[in-house]
Order: structure tokens, then sequence, then C-alpha cells
């Protein structure tokens, strides 16, 4: 029976996954969620056989069956492919008795291009299956990671462009040279004058503009959203759990239904609800821990039951998971209120009008299987350090918040335990470094470090990094936060 998708915050009607992920986001302002989590149709056993593109097949036909077998399967053909530096995609490796499950291996080297190398092919194939004939203008305010991974997915994809808004002076020198430096005919990038929020904002405010959409649709324009909240970035992420899995029972490491945990660095909760959206179809998942960094809402949450975001917001070494509003969240608490849209809306409501909203112990006591916990930036430091000490194994930030948290509450038990490891060292270089020699490096420029690290960690300098040391800057645009929509305007010939 075909999965079809409707909205966490009304009973409006359903919308197949093409259109889902068209849209982006419900018209009521609620996400997209399956009216069920299909079962995997496939035996465990039979997981250790499967290559990672097999395994994307047979979970993401489950979730988005209005795709034809053809259709799937040419697109995950077009984004799992040499793009990624090894045949593997998502290699798993043991370090000191935990297996990272490394995410970081495809353009941008960071976790971020699993889903974003994909998206492009649903997002025009399912323009193709609903007769859109417009070109698809994928807008987005990023704070940084996200930007570069999503023009590197939509870089010359015929019938798209992208146009990326970034805080002028709130990225890093790398970030930014990354983006700027993004090759692609249909690819732009603006600086704004303003932070992220501002840029959030604006981007947001044009998507919700019926005069502007009209005047882009008489030229043959439409928005999409390349934002985590799709769906079509949530269901190419549960394939890292199922394969995961197989490639435990491949390497011997546990027998065929034998119960794992998952450790997950988390930002906007998307990674981790692919987990238990995993766990749901049948990965024999005990516990799924949700690692935070000091912006610990999450772990708070998990504790009390109570979100409560009316706090300092904190910058820290894994900038990627300073966040205190977690979007997707949305969607595990739709589902632990019984899938009560009025329900999900109240809290939702509170949350923006009070900064904080309460769980009942009936909604409570369907959390088991998750536990939150978090590390300090010294314990992030410590975690890189000891790991590299004990295993000659260099991690990133974001992983290392998840190592500390596998170490001190999954370890203990003896389970096998499976740590997300969401970007490569080289992308945060110098807190990496700055870790393992505290200081030492402080006056060494970002690629002077990275070939520092090259030689104490013996790991190859990607070529996203490689790229941007001689790549020319392409991009040049920068407005006031108030004048973003006449950027559009402008690229666009509006
Ligand atoms: C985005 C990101 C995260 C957080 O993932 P969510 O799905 O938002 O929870 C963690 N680590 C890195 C490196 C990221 O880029």
């Amino acid at each position: 029976m075909s999965i079809m998708y409707k909205s966490t915050r009304s009973n409006s009607e359903k919308v197949t996954a093409s259109q889902a992920i068209l849209k982006g986001l419900a018209e009521d302002g609620g996400l997209f969620v399956p009216d069920r989590i299909p079962a995997l149709d496939v035996s465990l056993e039979s997981l250790a056989g499967l290559s990672y593109q097999e395994t994307a097949y047979e979970v993401m036909k489950l979730f988005l069956s209005d795709f034809t077998e053809e259709e799937l399967k040419a697109c995950i053909a077009g984004a799992y492919d040499d793009k990624f530096d090894t045949t593997d995609i998502a290699p798993l490796v043991k370090k000191d008795g935990a297996f990272y499950l490394e995410l970081f291996h495809g353009r941008t080297i960071a976790f971020k291009d699993m889903a974003l190398s994909i998206l492009p092919y649903l997002m025009t194939t399912s323009a193709k299956k609903n007769g859109v004939k417009n070109e698809i203008v994928i807008l987005t305010a990023t704070s940084g990671d996200t930007g570069k991974a999503a023009l590197a997915g939509f870089a010359d994809v015929p019938g798209t462009s992208i146009i990326v808004f970034y805080p002028k002076d709130g990225v890093s020198p790398i970030q930014e040279k990354q983006m700027l430096t993004q090759k692609g005919e249909n690819t732009n990038v603006v600086g704004i004058i303003g932070n992220f929020d501002d840029a959030q904002t604006g981007v947001k405010k044009m998507f919700h503009s019926k005069e502007l959409a009209e005047r882009m649709d008489a030229k043959g324009y439409q928005f999409s959203s390349a934002n985590s909240i799709n769906i079509g970035r949530l269901v190419p992420q549960i394939v890292y759990y199922v394969y995961a899995y197989g490639q435990l029972l491949k390497q011997g490491e546990i027998t065929c239904g034998e119960t794992i945990h998952v450790v997950v660095p988390t930002g906007n909760f998307g990674n981790i609800l692919a987990a238990y959206y995993a766990k749901n179809m049948g990965i024999p998942i005990e516990t799924l821990f949700c690692a935070s960094n000091e912006n610990k809402v999450l772990y708070d949450f998990f504790q009390t039951g109570k979100y409560d975001r009316k706090r300092e917001f904190i910058l820290t070494s894994s900038p990627s998971m300073d966040i205190l509003i977690s979007s997707n969240l949305e969607r595990l608490i739709y589902k632990i209120a019984g899938e009560d849209a009025e329900q999900t809306k109240a809290l939702m409501d509170s949350l923006t009008s009070e900064g904080e909203y309460e769980i009942t112990e009936e909604m409570k006591a369907q959390l088991d299987c998750f536990a939150g916990g978090f590390a300090t930036e010294e314990q992030t430091s410590e975690t890189i350090r000891k790991v590299y000490d004990a295993a000659d194994y260099i991690m990133d930030t974001h992983t290392a918040v998840a190592s500390k948290v596998y170490y001190d509450k999954a370890a203990e038990t003896g389970k096998k335990t499976v740590i997300a490891s969401t970007a490569s060292p080289y992308k945060f270089t110098r807190s990496v470094m700055n870790a393992i020699y505290q200081g030492k490096y402080d006056s060494m420029s970002d690629f002077e470090l990275v070939d520092e690290l090259n030689k104490i960690s013996g790991v190859k300098v990607p070529e996203a990094i490689e790229e941007i040391r001689t790549a020319p800057i392409v991009h040049d645009l920068v407005c006031d936060k108030s004048e973003m929509q006449k950027m559009v305007e402008n690229i666009l010939g509006l």
C-alpha cells in the first residue's frame, strides 16, 4: 500500500511523496510526515550483502512509493557515485571499541552531502511526475555548511537554479571560500549585511509572498526548499542506520537480530529522527543517544519533558549543532501525541509565543528509547585527544560530542554502538589541532594547519579542501538584509 504524507499541524488533505518533496513545508506551517512507517521487506540477514546504493533503494522505495523503480534507481545511481571518495559511500570503522559511521566522504566533507546529493534528483523527478513546467528555484539561508552542500548538489542540474544567502561576517573563512568558489551556471551566492536569523527571516518572507510567487510563475519560475525539514532530505538519512546494521553483520560483529545502540550528534534533529524511523522499520536499535553540545536544549528536554529555548545561545566549536529550535523534533512530538495535529500545533504555537512547551507524562513515557547526553567545549577537546591517543583516529568536533556521550553512557552497556560521524576533521581543522596540541599552532594559517593535520593523521587531504586553495572567487554579490527580495528579482530578471 502506498505511503501518503500529512501535516503535523492539521488534518488537511494528504499528498504523495513527490508532492511533499516539491512543497517542502505543508501550507499550514506543519511538517509532512508519512501516514505510517513501513516495515523493511527484506530480511535483516540479507542486509549484510547489500551495497549502500542497494540499501538506499530498499529503504527509499517504501517511503517514496509514488516513484517507479526505474526513477528511484536513477536518482540513487546519480547521487551516490564517484563524487564520493570511497565506493563504500559511508564506511563503518571500529575505533577503541566503538563503530564510527563516516558520513563525510561526499563533495563538501560533511554529512549533509548524503541527503543533498540525492535531493536534486528527487526534486527534478518529482517535478516531472507532477507536470511542473517551471524552473525550480532553490532558495536557502545558510550559517555555513548547508549552503555549500546545497550549491554542490544543485550545480548545473537542468531545470533548477539555486540562490544561497549567508551572513557576510558570520561564517568561517573556509566556509565562505567554499561557497564563493562554487562553479555552475545556475548557482548564486549572496552575502548579506546581517546575521543568520536575518537571512532566514528574509528567505521565509519570500517563500510566503503570494505576490512574488505570481510574478515568478509568469516568468516560468517557482521556489522550493532544500531545508532539512523537506522529507526529501529526511528519507535518504534513514538509509544510514539500515546500512550500518548490515555492515555490522557483514563484519561479523553482531548476530542477526542482536540489538545495537546509536549515538547521533544532534542539531536540528533530522539525523536522529531518521535513526528512529529506521528502528520503527525493524532495525534492532535499543537506545538512540541524542548528543548535544553546550546548547543542550534537547538534553534538558529528554531529562524533563520540557522544551525551553529561552536561554543564551552559545557559539561552540561544533557550530552545526548550535541550534535552540530543533525543527524536526516536531515530527517526534506528533508521533508521541498519538498523531494529534491539534495538540502538536498547540505545543508548537507555545514554543513560538512563550519560548517553551511541556509534554504530558503519557507522551514522555513513549520516549523510553531515547537518552540525552551532552559535552562541554572542554570535554569535546578532551575526547578528540583521547581517541587520537588510544586509536590514532582523528575525529571532528561534532563527532567528538557524540563520542563523549558514547564513553559516558553507551560504552558500559557492552552493546555494539554506532556513532554517526558527521564531518571530516579537515572541515574544522583549527579546533581539531587545538584539541590535540593545545594552542601550539595558534599562529598558523588555516591551510598550514591542513598540512599539519595531514602529517599527523596520514589521511589524504580531501579534494574539497585542495580545490579551494587555488580556486578563483566567482561570486561577489552582497546586499543589505532589507534588500534580499530585490536581489532575487535581479538574479531572475523579474
Ligand atoms: C547539520 C549537522 C549536524 C546536526 O544534524 P541534525 O540533523 O541537524 O541534527 C551535526 N554535525 C554536522 C557536521 C552537521 O553539519
